[in-house]
């Protein structure tokens, strides 16, 4: 372990986290494993997390995020234990092609059926990782997988924060799960949580909701998500949409462009820097307190930055262009 570079941030730098925005304690391992609904169970070692079912016919684990690592293993073990039923791991899911959540998918070799997504498995070809095998099974819009007496649904609705992301539906636990769009509690960190397609992710939360679901497996921090995390998250991004188109029309180009003279991108980066600023200085003062971490405000302003570029390139909002005499 190395310690954090001199001018790293510290606690002492940000308002403390409150308690809800928190998970519960991890163990010695650095782990916590939690039932989520009777045989499904999620992991965290409190910034990432996985999943997995435990049934008569083998374990189904839903992503490995290396961070995890060889704990996911010993927390399966653990389980399959206490409930009696075997620790084989028959199947294992890919929520999306991202290294960070599939990164430690290589350890459950031997027989494991891999199920992804048809652009999860062109993704893994390209980036040709032996970290992230690629899987065998793939489907275009929907799959159901039955293992053990136990059904789950994975679904593909257009891309979001990755062209590949899926839902996958747990309909006999209760839950949903459904990765790197809303982080439970928490704000989102840099460019709307690193996300590629900003109208399909801003749109995302609401196909999430039309499930039905009392528990959300979010994929990050360290405690399950609730409908409520997701309202919140929705009201979120709704207030940036909003400052954003406001900021945007409302703030005249011309005397940047003007001060830069002949620099026509220095015009262009004092204008949209002024644009962003205006836009999100409001909803950082209002999410600080709300959401954890709100204060880190470049988390909110390269996200109102991102949302911005959507809607003046996808929506097309014009920006004022004053008309000249
Ligand atoms: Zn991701």
């Amino acid at each position: 372990m190395t310690s954090p570079a001199s001018g790293a941030s510290s606690a002492a730098d940000y308002a403390p986290i409150p308690r809800s925005a928190l998970g519960p304690a991890l163990n010695e391992q650095r782990y916590y494993v939690g039932r989520v609904e009777r045989n499904l169970y999620y992991v965290t070692d409190g910034v990432y997390q996985s999943a997995f079912l435990t049934t008569r016919d083998g374990v189904v684990v839903f992503d490995a995020p290396p961070s995890i690592g060889p704990n996911l293993r010993r927390a399966v073990d653990e389980i399959a234990a206490a409930n009696g039923v075997t620790n084989r791991v028959t199947h294992f899911v890919y929520s999306h092609h991202h290294a960070d959540h599939g990164g430690a998918a290589s350890l459950f070799g031997g027989d494991v059926i891999r199920i992804g997504h048809e652009e999860t498995r062109r993704l893994l070809l390209r980036d040709d990782d032996p970290a992230r095998p690629i899987p065998e099974v793939t489907f275009a819009d929907n799959y159901t997988l039955e293992v053990g007496g136990e059904r789950v649904e994975l679904a593909w609705r257009g891309p979001n924060h990755t062209p590949d992301n899926i839902y996958i539906h747990f309909p006999g636990h209760d839950t949903l799960m459904f990765i790197d769009v809303v982080n439970a509690g928490w704000v989102l960190i840099y460019n709307l949580n690193l996300s590629e397609d900003v109208i399909g992710y801003m749109g995302a939360p609401a196909i999430a909701l039309d499930y039905p679901w009392t528990h959300f497996i979010c994929g990050h921090l360290g405690r399950l998500a609730t409908r409520d995390d997701v309202a919140v998250h929705q009201q979120y991004i709704a207030d940036i949409e909003a400052s954003s188109r406001e900021a945007l029309t409302s703030i005249d180009p011309v005397p940047f462009y003007v001060a830069a003279g002949e620099n026509f991108w220095a015009g262009v980066k004092a204008h949209l820097d002024a644009v962003t600023e205006r836009a999100a200085a409001p909803v950082i003062a209002k999410y600080t307190g709300v959401l954890a971490a709100a204060d880190i405000e470049v988390f909110t302003r390269t996200t109102t930055f991102q949302i911005m570029q959507s809607l003046r390139l996808d929506r097309g909002v014009t920006v004022s262009i004053p008309v000249q005499p």
